[in-house]
């Protein structure tokens, strides 16, 4: 049960990955307190973060980890993907690198997530069209080779951000009920 007494049906845990400073905190805040906050590293050492919503008439508590600036030291453990049904892989769309790195952050969630995880890969920071150095198509084209659900983020201003986690929950729980 939640604060309000609501029955909860399914808990879905969501691991958030990607190269650091690509906004993976910020989409998180954006999604479960629909904040974007200046200084982002407030939220370091707070594991996950929580959201309740409703999904297909169910009532899902999307738990959804950080990696706490983690990825900087490559120390994200096989504890933090335990149990994930679900991961955002969030890249930037103004640096290159970032999406370079996406097929290893595939790799890694092949080698230490469940088989039947989830992916959406997110091209985050979509407010900086003018610096963007990454084609949708090129993400596109990555996502469909290899089985993810692609959407273009903004925590700044919200875009997409709703859309995303929606898509991924309804998806965990089509393969998970
Ligand atoms: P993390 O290391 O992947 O968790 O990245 P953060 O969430 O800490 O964000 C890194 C930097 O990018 C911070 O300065 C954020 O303010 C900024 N940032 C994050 N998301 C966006 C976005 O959608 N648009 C813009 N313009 N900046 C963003």
């Amino acid at each position: 049960r939640n604060n309000d007494g609501e029955t909860i049906d399914y808990v879905y845990k969501v691991v958030v990955i990607g190269d650091s400073a690509v906004g993976k905190t910020q989409v998180l805040s954006r999604f479960t307190r629909n904040e974007f906050c200046l200084d982002s590293k407030s939220t370091i050492g707070v594991e996950f973060q929580t959201r309740t919503l409703t999904i297909k008439s169910k009532v899902i508590k999307a738990q959804i980890w950080d990696t706490a600036g983690q990825e900087r030291y490559r120390a994200v453990t096989s504890a933090y993907y335990r149990g994930a049904l679900g991961a955002m892989l969030v890249y930037d769309i103004t640096k290159r690198e970032s999406f370079d790195h996406v097929a290893r952050w595939v790799e890694e969630l092949r080698a230490h997530a469940s088989n039947s995880i989830v992916i959406a890969l997110i091209g985050n920071k979509v407010d900086l069209e003018d610096k963007r150095a990454v084609p949708s198509e090129d993400a596109v084209e990555f996502a469909k080779n290899q089985g993810l659900y692609f959407f273009e983020t903004s925590a700044l201003t919200g875009d997409n951000v709703e859309a995303a986690f929606c898509k991924l929950l309804e998806e965990i729980y089509c393969v998970a009920s």
